[in-house]
C-alpha cells in the first residue's frame, strides 16, 4: 500500500513549543498564587491535552495538595484553565519555532500530491494560529483537535484514542473523493499516545525522538520507524509511494534511525562510477553498507574500502555485505576515520560521515587519491539550509550548516583541488587535483 496520507502531531513534531507552553503555565500558576515549576516538568506534562497539563502542573506546584474534586478545586480549576487558554492563545508564538526541515518537508509532500493533516491534543484554534504565524498553515489539508466537532457535532476523543485518526481519514476521503484506508496513512508523534493512536487505528507510525515526549515510553510502543525529527522522512517519500515501498535494507535503516543516502545522490555517484575508470573506492561513513554494496555491484573489478565509527552499524554492514556475497569486494573497517590508518590509492573517495569534520576528512584522505581520482562529498546543501539559513531556527543545526558553508569555501579556495558543485540529491561536490602548468 502506498502512503498518501501524512498525519502529524503538533507539539514536539512540527513545532518546538516547550518554552511558550512553560511560560503560559507559569504565568497562570502565578496569577492564581501557586509556585512556579521548571520547564522540564512542564514538558513532561504535555501530550494528553490542556486539562491534564494544567492539572499535573497544579499538583506538582502544590505537592499534590490541589484537589480538583473539591468544590473549590473544581471552580478554581475552571478559572485557571480559562485564564491559561486565553493567555496561551495570544502568546503562543513568542519562542515557538518549526523543527529543522519541516517547511521543506511540507512543501515536498504537497509537491508530490500527498495529503497533510495535523492531529493534536491542543485546541484546534490555537494550533491554527501557530501554524499561520509560522507560515505553514497553507500546507495542511485538515487540522483536528479535541475541540473539533465531528459529523454529529460531537467532540472528538483525544489520542491515544484512534477517533481523531478515523475522523481525519473520513474527512479527507469525503473532501477529495479518495478511497484511502488506514493502510495509506502514516502517523508522526513524539509521545507514546501518538503511537498508540496510530496502532489502534491501523496505520504506520513514526517516532520523533527529538521532540518533547518521554523517549522510553515512546519507544516502548514499538513505532514502525524512528527518526530524530520528522523531516528525515523526506528522502523516503518516493519509496513510501510505491506499492511495496518499505522493504529490505531501507526498512532496517529507517527502524534503526540510520541516515541513508538520498536516492538522487547515490544515483549520481553510481553513474559517475559507471562512466569512469573507477576501481578502488574509499568511503568515509559506511552506515549499514547500503552505498558500498551498490557501488561494489557496478563492475567486477571494483573494490570498496569503507569505514564506520558506530559498532552496531558496522556489525549490520558486515551482515549485509555477507548476505550479498560481496565479502571479497568490500573491506569493512570499524574505526574513527579521523585517526584510522588506511593505506592504498583510491580512484574515488566518498565523504559521507560527520559533516562538521569534512575539512579534516578531506585533508587526511586527499593524499591517498590516485592521480586522476576524485573526492566526492555529499550533503553540501543540507536540505536547502546551506543556501537559506532562515529555514531553521535550531541552534545546533545552524552551527552545522555554518560548518558546511566553511567546507564549501575551503573547496572553492583550495590551491590543489578544483571542485564542481552539483544540485542533485542533497548537494554534491566533485573535487579533482588541479592540473600543474
Ligand atoms: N554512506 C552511507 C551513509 C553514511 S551515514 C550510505 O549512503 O548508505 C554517515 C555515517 O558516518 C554514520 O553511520 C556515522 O556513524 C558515520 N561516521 C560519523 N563520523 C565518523 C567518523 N569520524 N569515522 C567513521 N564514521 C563516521
Ligand atoms: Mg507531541
Amino acid at each position: 500500500m502506498s502512503i498518501e496520507l501524512y498525519i502529524f502531531d503538533c507539539d514536539g513534531v512540527i513545532i518546538n513549543s516547550a518554552e511558550d507552553i512553560a511560560s503560559a503555565v507559569n504565568v497562570s500558576l502565578k496569577e492564581f498564587g501557586y509556585w512556579q515549576i521548571p520547564l522540564e516538568k512542564v514538558v513532561e506534562f504535555v501530550g494528553d491535552g490542556t486539562e491534564k497539563l494544567l492539572l499535573r502542573a497544579l499538583k506538582f506546584s502544590t505537592k499534590n495538595k490541589f484537589d480538583e474534586n473539591s468544590a473549590y478545586g473544581k471552580e478554581n480549576f475552571q478559572k485557571i484553565l480559562d485564564f491559561y487558554l486565553k493567555y496561551y492563545y495570544s502568546h503562543a508564538v513568542e519562542k515557538t519555532s518549526l523543527y529543522a526541515g519541516i517547511k521543506e518537508l511540507l512543501r515536498a509532500l504537497k509537491e508530490k500530491g500527498k495529503k497533510v493533516c495535523l492531529l493534536t491534543n491542543k485546541p484546534e484554534k490555537i494550533a491554527e494560529v501557530i501554524l499561520k504565524k509560522l507560515d505553514v498553515l497553507e500546507y495542511f489539508d485538515l487540522i483536528t483537535g479535541p475541540d473539533t466537532l465531528d459529523e454529529n457535532g460531537e467532540k472528538i476523543q483525544k489520542k491515544p484514542a484512534p477517533d481523531g485518526l478515523e475522523y481525519t481519514l473520513r474527512k479527507i476521503n469525503s473532501k477529495f473523493g479518495t478511497k484511502f484506508t488506514a493502510k495509506n496513512a502514516i502517523m508522526f508523534g513524539d509521545s507514546a499516545q501518538d503511537i498508540q493512536a496510530g496502532k489502534s487505528f491501523g496505520c504506520k507510525t513514526v517516532a520523533c525522538r527529538g521532540g518533547l515526549g518521554n523517549k522510553g515510553l515512546l519507544m516502548a510502543e514499538k513505532p514502525d520507524f524512528c527518526f530524530s525529527v520528522a523531516s528525515e522522512i523526506e528522502k523516503f517519500i518516493d519509496i513510501l509511494s510505491k506499492d511495496d515501498g518499505v522493504t529490505g535494507m531501507e526498512k532496517y535503516a529507517m527502524k534503526n534511525e540510520v541516515p541513508v543516502l538520498q536516492d538522487a545522490g547515490s544515483d549520481f555517484i553510481a553513474d559517475y562510477i559507471k562512466n569512469h575508470e573507477i576501481k578502488n573506492i574509499l568511503e568515509i561513513g559506511t552506515a549499514i553498507g547500503t552505498s558500498s554494496i551498490r557501488f561494489a555491484k557496478i563492475r567486477d573489478n571494483i573494490h570498496v574500502t569503507t569505514i564506520e565509527i558506530d559498532s552496531a552499524r558496522y556489525a549490520q554492514a558486515v551482515k549485509n555485505v555477507e548476505s550479498e556475497g560481496l565479502k571479497e569486494k568490500i573491506t569493512l573497517i570499524l574505526g574513527d576515520a579521523l585517526t584510522a590508518e588506511i593505506k592504498g590509492k583510491f580512484d574515488l573517495i566518498f565523504i559521507d560521515a560527520a559533516k562538521a569534520q569534512y575539512i579534516n576528512f578531506f585533508n587526511r584522505y586527499s593524499p591517498l587519491l590516485a592521480e586522476k581520482g576524485v573526492i566526492i562529498s555529499d550533503n553540501l546543501s543540507f536540505h536547502g539550509m546551506v543556501e537559506d539559513l532562515s529555514l531553521t531556527h535550531n541552534y545546533s543545526t545552524i552551527k552545522l550548516v555554518k560548518k558546511i558553508r566553511k567546507y564549501i569555501d575551503f573547496l572553492k579556495t583550495n590551491e590543489n583541488f578544483e571542485t564542481e558543485f552539483f544540485k542533485v540529491g542533497d548537494g554534491i561536490g566533485v573535487s579533482r587535483r588541479k592540473k600543474l602548468h
